[in-house]
This record gives C-alpha cells, sequence and structure tokens, in this order.
C-alpha cells in the first residue's frame, strides 16, 4: 500500500490536498475558514451540543456557528467549556452558552435545557456528542468499565434526547444527529464497551426516527473514523496508527480531520438533509471495511500506544 501511495501522481496529491478543508490539531478554532455552503445555512437556529466543548464537539460547533446558529455546549468540566465558548464566540461572532451537565443525570440535562431556553427561546438542533472510551481487552475490563461506557455514551444519549423532546421538541420539532462510531459492526478488537454502546445508540436512532417523526423530528446517527487531533485519535492509538503507516490501509489513504466530521454533521442537522431521517452517515474514508482487525497485533498497539 505505501508503494500505490508514493506511486500517486504529485499532481493528485495536490488535487486531494485542496478537496481536504483545513482543521487544527488541539481545541482552537480555524484561523481561516471557506465557506462551502451558505453562511446563512444555520441563521436563527439554536443548537445544544453534548461534549461541545473539546474534540469533535467544538469543530461541530465552531462550523455551525460560522453558519449563523446559535450554540449551547455542554458537558461536566465547566471551566472547559467556558474557554472554549470564549474561542468560539471571538472567531464567529456568534453567541455561545457553556453549562455543566453529566449526560447520567437527566435533571443536570432539565436544567441546562431550562436555562438555554431562557436565554435563546428555542433549541432547533440536538448533537449527542459525549463519550467515554479507551482501549481495553474484554478479560481485562471490569464490569464497572464496561458499564460506565453504557451510561455515559447509550444512557446519556437517551436522557438528553428524552429531556429536549419534553422540553421542547415535541411541540417545536427538532433535529437529532448522535455521533456513534463503527465499532460494532466488525465487532473492533479492544472495544466491546464502545463498539456495544454506539451500536446500541444507532438502533435507539431508528426507534426515535419511527416515533418521533410525525411531531417533525428527524434522528440519525454520524459514525465517524479515526479523526485526527482528538482524544479519540490519542486514547484508541491513532498516533501509532500513524507513524506505522497503518492509515494506507484506509481506502482514502489517510485519517480524517475534525472539520470533516463537523461538515457532514451540518449536513445531517441542516435542511440540506430534510427528508434523511433513521439512519447511519459513515465517515470514515471507508475505513471500517479495510482496516485491520487483529486482536493479537491491536493488544501490542494498546500496550505501545499507552506509553
Ligand atoms: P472528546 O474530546 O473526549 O469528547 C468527549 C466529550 O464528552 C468531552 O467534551 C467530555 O467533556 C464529554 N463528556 C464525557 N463524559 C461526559 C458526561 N458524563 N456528561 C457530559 N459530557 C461528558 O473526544 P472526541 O474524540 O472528540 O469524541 C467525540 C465523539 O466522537 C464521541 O462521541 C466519540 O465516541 C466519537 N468518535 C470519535 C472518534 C475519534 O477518532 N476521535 C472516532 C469515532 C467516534 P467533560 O470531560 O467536560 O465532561
Amino acid at each position: 500500500a505505501g508503494a500505490v501511495r508514493s506511486a500517486r501522481p504529485a499532481m493528485a496529491e495536490a488535487a486531494m490536498a485542496a478537496r481536504v478543508p483545513p482543521d487544527e490539531d488541539g481545541d482552537e478554532c480555524l484561523p481561516q475558514y471557506r465557506h462551502l455552503l451558505s453562511p446563512d445555512l444555520l441563521a436563527g437556529q439554536v443548537a445544544f451540543i453534548t461534549g461541545g466543548g473539546s474534540g469533535i464537539g467544538f469543530r461541530i460547533a465552531e462550523i455551525f456557528m460560522r453558519h449563523g446558529c446559535r450554540t449551547v455546549i455542554a458537558s461536566r468540566n465547566l471551566q472547559r467549556v467556558s474557554e472554549a465558548s470564549k474561542k468560539l464566540v471571538a472567531a464567529t461572532g456568534q453567541q455561545c452558552l457553556p453549562l455543566s451537565i453529566d449526560v447520567r443525570q437527566p435533571q443536570t440535562i432539565a436544567a441546562a435545557v431550562d436555562e438555554a431556553l431562557k436565554e435563546f427561546q428555542r433549541i432547533d438542533i440536538l448533537i449527542n456528542g459525549a463519550a467515554g472510551n479507551f482501549l481495553c481487552p474484554a478479560s481485562a475490563l471490569s464490569f464497572n468499565a464496561f458499564k460506565t461506557v453504557i451510561d455515559i455514551d447509550t444512557m446519556g444519549t437517551f436522557n438528553t434526547s428524552k429531556v429536549l423532546f419534553e422540553k421542547y421538541f415535541r411541540d417545536h420539532g427538532g433535529v437529532i444527529v448522535n455521533i456513534t462510531a463503527t465499532l460494532g459492526y466488525r465487532g473492533q478488537a479492544l472495544q466491546v464497551h464502545a463498539g456495544a454502546a454506539k451500536a446500541a445508540i444507532d438502533a435507539m436512532t431508528r426507534h426515535l426516527a419511527v416515533e418521533w417523526g410525525a411531531n417533525n423530528i428527524r434522528v440519525n446517527s454520524l459514525a465517524p473514523g479515526p479523526i485526527t487531533g482528538t482524544e479519540g485519535f490519542r486514547r484508541l492509538g491513532g498516533k501509532f496508527a500513524e507513524k506505522s503507516d497503518l492509515f494506507s490501509a484506509i481506502p482514502l489513504q489517510r485519517a480524517g480531520n475534525k472539520t470533516e466530521i463537523a461538515h457532514s454533521t451540518l449536513y445531517l442537522a441542516s435542511p440540506l438533509s430534510s427528508y434523511v431521517t433513521g439512519t447511519t452517515l459513515v465517515v470514515d474514508g471507508g475505513s471500517w471495511l479495510t482496516s485491520p482487525n487483529s486482536f493479537s497485533a491491536l493488544l501490542g498497539i494498546a500496550s505501545s500506544s499507552a506509553k
């Protein structure tokens, strides 16, 4: 695969680079942004983004704000979301309300949604991005570790969706995008906890799309592949895979970036996808189809990436 990669003509490399939207590695806003879509695509709307203070959620907040959306970014660490909010407001000129919630505790979500509605009088979009993950073989995973991931990812997504439904979406409609993963598609080694949690969310996406469609609520999942500049990438062996040229096994020959995930989320959250519900959009460069899933090799990556 390395030979194929180096044989790619220089012109093709340059054309590909021009098509990949730029990203920043840390939780910083993009120094420049070139709109591919109308800057008022989400004008007048409000998005509630769990996990919006870091990684993929932070970039989703930024890209939404660059398209006219006001945002609420919510996670446990108030200092983290407050600092993120300052950066987002400075870069985009839009409003951003940082709030502390634990998605495992419905009453904290209810209080945050009340506060958001008091501030903005509406919520149009919910992004369920909060999650926890780490590499661990099932044999070494404690009962509690498995439960914690299910609690944050699966229960957290249900809790937040239900609170939003009761407090606003039931009567006004809305759009929900659940950030999931492809881990369960092939039983990714060392990922039984997150794979099971995200598969349950993809099922929830279909159930809620069926039950809430008549309330004018669209529900979809977005499943990213390996995404650079994220906690997930750092924790799940991304750096190691990058160094070892493992990404050449991916059909598009590279990891994705946060801007790419934010653009696909923008599609699912906006009227561009007005007839799309109950589906999972995989945004992974084709990764899950071809990437290695060898239990013993991945055990080696886990131990070296932990160092
Ligand atoms: P991240 O920066 O660690 O994002 C996770 C966010 O969830 C954090 O902002 C965290 O903030 C929040 N969170 C965790 N537990 C919470 C809780 N109990 N209540 C409320 N908020 C909580 O990681 P990321 O890599 O960008 O991942 C973002 C999403 O993309 C996740 O759903 C992840 O599973 C998915 N994903 C990522 C990749 C990747 O390559 N990075 C690949 C596939 C899927 P606090 O600590 O402040 O609570």
